[in-house]
């Protein structure tokens, strides 16, 4: 495989973390030369990334275009330096997002994610937008009444948001006594949270979206390490991957890949990435591949919804729950307008698993229906706390890009 050979060669004259690490490990140039040769590379981890952060920069500073960070929500934020070359295979890699739901230049895309805070994904949709010569509005990251306003002023046909926030918007516009059917909206390519689950048909965030508003939704599945996302076609039938862009694998906990649809760790090497490049980066996504033709017609692979992270796997009372799916049980319900998710954990196991809910309904009553909801769909019910919106900010960590939903103590 070509671009693979290119990659080994490219990491081998230009990377210290790899010279390092393929040293380590015996390998030389040709040792790999297919997908299935990588199996004898050890995985990098985060904490890898992390601790090595410029021993992964493969050019000269001065190539630099661009300096992006991840959203990791612990310690220093982890560097991605991207070059000129690198931002144009952002705006390839989202452009086909864009095409893959079938937008054209008819349509007005409304950007509603920061474009700054070295934030990669706002710098990719828009430059995929230029690149189809779709009109961009960058609304950035602002409150749901200025988003309703501008989806007023200028009339996209199309969001770029967060899912749980277009449901603020939702809610704005009820408020303010406008019918959300007859903006202009038809299309919402959701980013940062699933809106499938594991049967890959809409989640309560997903449904409590589709009962208000006559859009279209589109899942996407992305990360500043990967410099990729995965998204949708007009079937909504798993997340396309881009085989010119990236190779992912499937892996379980010792690096084996898993059996074939069975749930594992999201592994990746990404192809064309000139300063970062990663090969073999284990993405801590916990997901399921899916190899049979789209309805579409594409035979390339699709990978699930992000099931959970794989540091955030419970195990609560026997049983092995990701904090998604209490979320998307919390989603359900209409009365509850917030809400953070503790978990205290020890060698392994989780002892306490409490959800905080801020809540118009705080009655004895209303906490009995969400328990049998809690069992009917996790088969456990964690304890259930109500408090008010003043002390749910209080417990959630000072954070910046995401709104924080989970915490581990
Ligand atoms: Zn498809």
């Amino acid at each position: 495989m070509q671009q693979l050979s290119d990659l080994i060669t490219y990491l081998f004259q230009n990377s210290p973390f790899y010279q390092n690490w393929f040293k380590a490990q015996n390998i030389s140039i040709s040792d790999i030369s297919s997908i299935e040769d990588l199996k004898k590379l050890r995985t990098v981890s985060k904490q890898d990334f992390a601790a090595h952060n410029m021993d992964f920069l493969c050019c000269n500073q001065n190539k630099i275009a661009d300096f992006c960070t991840t959203s990791g929500t612990t310690g220093n934020a982890v560097m991605v330096p991207l070059t000129e070359n690198d931002i144009n295979r952002l705006a390839e890699n989202e452009a086909r997002t864009f095409t893959l739901a079938e937008l054209n230049t008819s349509d007005v895309c409304m950007l509603m994610l920061t474009l700054d805070k070295q934030f990669m994904a706002g710098i990719a949709y828009y430059e995929g937008l230029r690149k189809l010569k779709i009109p961009a509005v960058r609304s950035g990251s602002v409150s749901p009444q200025t988003q309703l306003k501008n989806i007023l002023q200028f009339k996209p046909t199309v969001l770029v948001a967060v899912p749980s926030f277009i449901l603020k918007v939702i809610e704005e516009s009820s408020a303010q006594g406008i019918e959300i059917n007859s903006l202009s909206v038809k299309k919402i390519i959701c980013i940062g949270e699933a809106i499938r689950d594991e049967n890959l048909e809409p989640n309560n965030l997903a449904k409590n979206i589709l009962a208000n508003w006559n859009v279209q939704l589109f899942s996407t599945h992305a990360s500043s390490e990967m410099q990729t996302a995965f998204s949708e076609c007009t079937h909504g039938k798993g997340n396309h991957i881009n085989s010119n862009l990236i190779i992912a694998e499937i892996l379980d906990e010792k690096g084996n890949e898993v059996p074939n649809g069975d749930i594992g760790e999201l592994t990746i090497t990404t192809f064309g990435v000139e300063a970062m490049p990663l090969l073999r980066y284990r993405t801590g996504d916990i997901v399921f591949a899916i190899h049979e033709t789209c309805e579409c017609g594409s035979n390339e692979m699709r990978i699930s919804p992000v099931l959970g992270r794989k540091n955030e796997m419970l195990k609560y009372k026997g049983t092995t729950i990701f904090p998604s799916s209490i979320f998307n049980v919390l989603q359900s319900q209409n009365f509850i307008k917030d809400f953070l998710v503790e978990a205290e954990s020890k060698e392994g196991r989780t002892e306490k698993l409490v959800v905080n809910i801020c809540c118009t309904e705080q009655t004895e009553n209303f906490k009995q229906n969400l328990e049998n909801f809690f069992r009917t769909a996790l088969r456990v019910t964690p304890e259930i706390k109500f408090c008010s919106e003043s002390e749910l900010a209080a417990m959630r960590p000072a954070e910046n890009r995401k709104i924080q939903r989970f915490v581990t103590r």
